[in-house]
């Protein structure tokens, strides 16, 4: 009698099969979106367990994010019909990689308990360190010498891989020499940020064979998701893990690379098939997401770039909608109208759930946040101001990092006197003089300073105090969970009294936050794993919550799906976005494009695309016109509509018509007579669309991000949204802000005014 198929080949086409049942071998399956990639890695997984080809702890899986390792790990229990028992290596590059280190931190002179260091913690660093340099940081601001480092970082470069002409990029040939001085920093204070991760990783694989050789034997298989946006780094740490046994099956989609800003090279794809000759080379071409027009506008988008492997995709699914193309008047109509269209899908039976609006940049939730709350329409904002982001969340973590890692330099740095407690810069300075000539921690050297006279009797007894605390805590760390801890900590050091002094709404709500920090530790079995994980959160991960409408970036909707999404602010500057034009390259057009792709293939049934006349930038109002990837959706598969005096479609013809890749790029070249023609001919639908045409033009120039001439570092502003601060730091259009009550913001300086 036949066997009976196991559960998870249910329901998968033939080449799936395939990618799940050539387990012996390396396997690329190359394949458009919504093909069932994701699906097949995941029945691929669960096939390996089934059949005891491996213990789930010898399977090495890489994930785009925590939330889809998390699911992939429910998927496979589902598909086996039992819960999966430890997959260790299921996770993010980040995540594995965090994991993998800390077994062999020694190696590279860490401890196995070292601190993952964010963004705002690496750039105080290196603001040190520029200043010990005597550089000017306006010259050369501490952001730009951390992407850099990212960058080399990335391309799996150690400080001694840098050559004169890469250290040529930072302060007249000095970034070599500060990448140095900033990996002996975080050496010294037992801390490495997320490139360090794999970079450290490689370095122990390539100079401890048996370290290598005892990975390349645990891992049977290796399979990664998302492979189009490994960047060099990843790659060259796959390639070692895998080399030996050879059974690694990886997925992807070159027209879904949208990271090559954050070093991903699709070029890995090219790489693959020459590394590990004899690859099976698999193609998914049915479509099981989206409608046939979705599908079909997708495809014509992304048709417009050239050097793509190219590939067929079609579906069974009935015809559907079209792609709705909707000009409106302005920012704000744009978010009204959003918020209206859902609400008549929540009228209609429809879940929230099943809606996300999905927008180019940051800066484009303000206006549908704004009207969400006006209307009381419940939504999240996947990776906005995140919680861990903020002021108290961080001041809380940094006292936990300083008990549970005395060596955490940058953690007692935040919390040596917050709440106030009179340790004033020059105490401060003074700990840092001591810590450097002995070469200890801070917190040691707080410690050792109170045995001589070199602080003020009032900083001593507030310094005494607060050493005494740290120990005690530390000690209290074995008696108490360690959500009882943090409660008890934040009482203590006064952290609790000052936000309680405030008496503000502010305040209250900064309280309510530091409550769910110890609720949300309640779910992690030590203080350790806690810290770890909140280092991990990455800014694309999605907390799982009930019916609310999704607003996320692009980027971070990538391998997700929504039955109903709107794309808003497809206009030029926008999206594409200014930067890409500025920069000129096609390839950033060409990336911009692809982004385009994968917005429109998130959606199930329901796809809008939205372009408003307007936009109020630097608090003036502009005309802006639609974007160029507009155009280039096929005709036959979208619908255009405007709310205001027609001409969209008769705009949409003349661009298309006239439009050359090749002629656009760039702000200050022209953009061809297509632009012209179409404007002039009232395709901004306005009222008196032949005057804007300058103005449309304008408008492009102001998105350029020139820096506002009637705002300085230091001053005192206000923000519409959260009130007044000073200015601490200034990078193009963008300010971070100090602001009296909501803590320090980064904001696009167009939303600010002097005070
Ligand atoms: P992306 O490129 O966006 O990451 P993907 O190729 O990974 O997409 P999946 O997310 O795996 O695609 O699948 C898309 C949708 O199709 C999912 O809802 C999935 O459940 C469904 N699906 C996948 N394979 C099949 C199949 N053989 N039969 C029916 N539905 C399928
Ligand atoms: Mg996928």
């Amino acid at each position: 009698a036949p066997v009976p198929e196991p559960a998870y080949l249910r329901g998968l086409n033939p080449p799936q099969r395939e990618a799940v049942l050539t387990t012996e071998g390396p396997v690329l399956v190359l394949a458009g979106a919504g093909t069932g990639k994701t699906a097949a890695l995941t029945a691929r997984l669960a096939h390996l367990v089934a059949t005891r080809r491996a213990w789930p702890s010898e399977i090495l899986a890489v994930t785009f994010t925590n939330k889809a390792a998390r699911e992939m790990r429910e998927r496979v229990g589902r598909l086996l019909g039992q819960a999966v028992e430890g997959m260790p290596w299921l996770g993010t590059f980040h995540s594995v990689a965090a994991r993998m280190l800390r077994r062999h931190a020694e190696l590279v002179g860490l401890t196995p308990s070292f601190t993952i260091l964010d963004t705002d913690d690496q750039l105080r660093l290196l603001k040190q360190l520029l200043a010990a340099a005597d550089l000017d940081e306006k010259r050369w601001p501490a952001r730009q010498l951390a992407g850099l480092i990212d960058r080399w970082k990335n391309r799996g470069l150690t400080p001694a891989e840098i050559d004169a002409g890469e250290a040529e990029q930072f302060a007249n040939g000095r970034g070599g020499e500060l990448y140095q001085q900033y990996q002996d920093r975080l050496r010294a204070v037992n801390a490495c940020d997320f490139g360090d991760l794999l970079l450290h990783m490689l370095t122990i694989l390539k100079t401890h064979r048996d370290v290598l050789a005892d990975y390349q034997q645990r891992f049977r298989y290796v399979m990664v998701d998302e492979y189009q946006d490994t960047n060099s780094s990843q790659y060259l740490w796959l390639r070692l893990i895998a080399q030996e046994r050879k059974n690694i099956c990886c997925v992807g989609d070159d027209d879904q690379s949208i990271y090559s800003w954050r070093g991903a090279e699709v070029a890995n794809i090219l790489r693959f098939e020459r590394d590990f000759p004899g690859a099976a080379v698999i193609r998914l071409e049915q479509n099981y997401r989206s409608t046939p027009h979705i599908l079909a506008a997708a495809s014509g988008l992304i048709a417009h770039n050239g050097g793509r492997l190219g590939k067929t995709l079609w579906t069974e699914a009935a015809e559907g909608e079209k792609v709705r193309i909707v000009g409106v008047w302005d920012g704000p109509e744009e978010a009204r109208r959003v918020g209206d269209e859902i609400e008549a899908h929540e009228r209609g039976g429809g879940k929230l759930d099943d809606v996300a609006i999905l927008v180019r940049a940051q800066f484009q939730t303000r206006e549908f946040e704004d009207r969400f709350i006006a209307i009381g329409m419940p939504y999240r904002i996947v990776g906005g101001f995140r919680f861990y982001e903020r002021a108290e969340i961080r001041d809380a973590l940094a006292y936990l990092r300083t008990i549970s890692q005395p060596a955490d330099d940058l953690a007692f740095e935040r919390i040596v006197n917050t709440p106030k407690r009179g340790l004033g810069d020059k105490a401060v300075a003074k700990l840092h003089q001591l810590a450097r000539a002995e070469g200890i921690p801070l917190a040691l050297a707080a410690a050792r300073i109170l045995g001589t006279d070199e602080l003020t009797p009032q900083a001593r007894r507030a310094l005494g105090n607060l050493v005494g605390d740290i120990a005690r805590w530390r000690d209290m760390l074995s008696q108490l969970s360690h959500p009882e801890l943090t409660r008890q900590v934040l009482e203590e050091s006064g952290y609790v009294a000052m936000l309680q002094n405030e008496k503000s709404t502010e305040a209250e709500g900064r309280l309510e936050n530091l409550n769910e920090l110890a609720r949300a530790m309640e779910d992690y079995a030590t203080l350790g794993d806690f810290l770890e994980h909140v280092s991990l959160v990455m800014d694309n991960d999605a907390e799982a919550e009930t019916a609310k409408v999704t607003v996320m970036t692009i980027h971070a909707a990538k391998g997700l799906e929504f039955d109903t999404v709107f794309l808003p602010g497809w206009e030029e500057g926008v999206f594409p976005s200014q930067r890409s034009l500025d920069e000129g390259g096609l390839a950033s057009l060409e990336e911009e494009r692809r982004l385009g792709y994968v917005a429109i293939t998130r959606a199930r049934r329901r796809c809008t695309i939205i372009h408003a006349a307007n936009r109020r930038i630097y608090g003036q109002w502009t005309s802006s016109i639609p974007s160029r990837f507009v155009a280039e959706l096929p005709d036959q598969h979208v619908e255009a509509e405007t709310t205001m005096s027609g001409g969209e479609s008769l705009w949409r013809a003349q661009w298309s018509e006239h439009a050359d890749p090749f002629a656009h790029v760039g702000r200050s070249q022209g953009r061809g007579p297509g632009w012209q023609r179409a404007t002039a001919a009232g395709g901004l639908g306005s009222p008196q669309a032949g005057s804007r045409v300058v103005e449309a033009r304008a408008s492009a120039v102001s998105f350029a991000q020139p820096p506002r001439k009637d705002i300085a570092l230091g001053q005192r502003v206000f923000h519409t949204k959260f009130g007044y601060g000073a200015v601490a730091e200034i990078e193009g259009n963008k300010l971070e802000i100090d602001f009296e009550h909501a803590g320090r913001k980064r904001v696009l300086d167009s939303f600010v005014s002097p005070a």
